[in-house]
């Protein structure tokens, strides 16, 4: 049974300080059994962050938002997979803010997948289209050709291996106050699994795929009670005590359902 997940992407927000305090209040609002909890602090803050989290509730993982696609050299400002070692389990790759202000390609995302897997961290590959790609019909398409950019060299079996989680982020969707629909999410999840499938990836069942885009509270049952996604990336709502209990508890229920709690 796949892993149900709520991720938080915490973006440019919390100095140290208070990422820590912070940690310390989700992790205790949010014990919900069979939940994988994920907090994703800016770099700065991921010291904070696990320290925290180790005495307040290890079983919450830390993750970071990105990392670079090379190993080591002269790439001012920039984190590689070696340096977060210690920091951090997880990592968000291509998220649509990367994208957009740092011009991340799909073969760029797919070269920090393959360092994200040669460090042992868990990566939650984003990918979604823009809402011109909705309009146009195009949404299928362009999830399509963004999985086979990142994908492309990477072994089909290496990705169930080292426990591939995909993020099915529709652009508009994100930060906008505007979700996509239960039933929209869960048509893109599933064209996400097929395409997993024609790549060769047998046990594509296997890998959890999370909705995000605008999750809240109040919107995050429509999601959970769709069989086919297995949890949330949230991002502004994960900043509020109150909004990630309420949707790690919702969360906790899809987990008993599913016999993991
Ligand atoms: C995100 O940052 O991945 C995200 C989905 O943000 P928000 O929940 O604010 O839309």
């Amino acid at each position: 049974m796949r892993d149900v997940i709520v991720a938080a992407n915490w973006k440019m927000h919390t100095t140290p300080r208070e990422a820590g305090a912070l940690a310390v209040v989700i992790a205790r609002r949010t014990v919900a059994e069979g939940v994988v909890r994920v907090i994703c602090p800016p770099f700065v803050c991921l010291a904070a962050v696990r320290d925290a989290l180790a005495d307040a509730d290890p079983a919450v993982a830390v993750g970071a938002q990105n990392v670079h696609h090379e190993l080591t050299g002269a790439y001012t400002g920039e984190v590689s997979a070696p340096m977060l070692e210690g920091l951090a389990t997880w990592v968000i790759v291509g998220h649509s803010e990367r994208r957009r202000d740092a011009g991340e390609t799909d073969e760029i995302i797919g070269r920090k997948l393959g360092r994200a897997f040669d460090a042992g961290l868990r990566p939650i590959l984003c990918v979604g289209e823009q809402l011109a790609d909705r309009e146009a019909g195009r949404e299928a398409a362009v999830v399509r050709e963004q999985l086979a950019g990142a994908l492309a060299e990477h072994a089909p079996d290496r990705l169930t291996r080292e426990r591939l989680v995909i993020a099915y982020e529709p652009v508009w969707a994100i930060g906008t106050g505007r979700n996509a629909s239960g039933a929209d999410a869960t048509t893109m999840v599933n064209v996400i699994r097929q395409a997993l499938l024609d790549r060769g990836v047998r046990d594509a069942d296997d890998v959890p795929v999370l909705y995000g885009g605008s999750v809240t509270s109040a919107n995050i049952g429509e999601f959970l009670t769709e069989p086919a996604i297995d949890g949330a990336l949230v991002g502004g709502a994960s900043l509020k005590p109150d909004e990630m209990a309420g949707i790690v508890a919702r969360a906790g229920m899809t987990a008993a359902a599913r016999g993991l709690a």
